[in-house]
């Protein structure tokens, strides 16, 4: 059996013309465009390259994107204070602060910092609670844009059980209560769980966001399953100039004689999360104005 690929590309570029489609509607009812604020601090490069492809989808969605770098050893009041501004101009609905972020500054409080309905990257604690209790709040972007993708791939997940590996802030807890939320029955699964390939057996979702190359093999996956891999590990030649070449989570070849339905990687969740970004930002200032739009949005 070799399963679907699921085209993350096309299903991003999809998401992101809908968005901009209701972008024009909303500029023309309200007399100005929706703005994300991207801020940077030092020059970690794969930062600079994620913080380019979010200003450029900005753009292309007839959004406004201010982009804000600031220098490796700017001091944390610095930073709260130009979060502080952000905050506090209407042009900006979102407000991004590019993680990781240098030792002097304390991430947990910048995040805490953005004011929760502006807080796109769904970070805040704030919106980290509504998601746990189920209130409209901004969902990270990652975890929102694997729901969409799986949702597209196997229609209602109601009773599923599904595996997440994988309990970061930023990606396994969120997605184990969205698809709670969508009716799975979900384990979280992680570094200290016994006997992972038993437990992914189980599972007729298996998402892996784990940041290990490769580690999910095809014998842990049960036949049909739909995996989707959030890892981003590069793997290759080490010498200084050599570019290697990027691999999830999951071992691509073997998983995909198995499942029923998988992610590449590259190609898979990583556009979703830009153009879930893009729909947060929309989202963000149609709140702000008033504005109703599409709900498969
Ligand atoms: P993280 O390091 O914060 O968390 C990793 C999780 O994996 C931890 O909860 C840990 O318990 C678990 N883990 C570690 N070793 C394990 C093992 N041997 N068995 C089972 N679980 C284990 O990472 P993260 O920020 O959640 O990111 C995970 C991966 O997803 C990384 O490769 C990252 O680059 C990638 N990522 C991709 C996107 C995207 O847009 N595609 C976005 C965010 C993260």
């Amino acid at each position: 059996m070799s399963a679907r690929r699921i085209d993350g590309k096309a299903a991003a570029l999809d998401l992101r013309q809908r968005v901009a489609g209701e972008v024009a509607k909303l500029r023309s009812a309200s007399g100005r465009a929706p703005g994300l604020a991207v801020v940077l601090v030092g020059e970690d490069p794969a930062s600079a390259v994620y913080v380019r492809a979010k200003g450029k989808a900005t753009i292309e969605a007839g959004m406004e994107s201010f982009e804000h770098q600031l220098p490796a050893d700017t001091p944390e009041a610095d930073l709260l204070d130009l979060v502080d501004r952000l905050n506090a101009d209407p042009a900006v609905d979102g407000i991004l602060v590019q993680l990781p972020l240098p030792p002097q500054i304390d991430a947990n409080k910048v995040i805490t910092r953005i004011d929760p309905d502006k807080d796109v990257d769904g970070f805040n604690p704030v919106n980290a609670g509504r998601l746990a209790i189920g209130l409209h709040g901004f969902v990270p972007c990652t975890p929102l844009g694997c729901l969409k993708m799986l949702r597209a791939e196997l229609g209602d997940l109601s009773g599923r059980s599904a595996v997440v590996i994988g309990r970061s802030n930023i990606v396994g807890k969120p997605l184990a209560l969205l698809l709670l939320s969508d009716n799975c029955t979900v384990t979280i699964a992680h570094s200290r769980t016994r006997d992972l390939p038993a437990v992914v057996r189980r599972a007729d979702i298996v998402v892996a966001a784990v940041g290990r190359a490769e580690m999910v093999k095809g014998d842990w996956i049960k036949p049909g399953a739909c995996v989707i891999d959030v890892g981003i590990n590069r793997v290759g030649p080490v010498e200084p100039g050599a570019k290697g070449r990027l691999v999830g989570d999951v071992d691509f070849a073997s998983a995909s004689e198995v499942a029923g339905a998988i992610t590449p990687v590259p190609g898979g969740v990583g556009p979703m999360t830009i153009a879930c970004l893009i729909r947060n930002t929309f989202v963000s200032a149609a709140r702000r104005e008033d504005f109703r739009y599409g709900k498969d949005l």
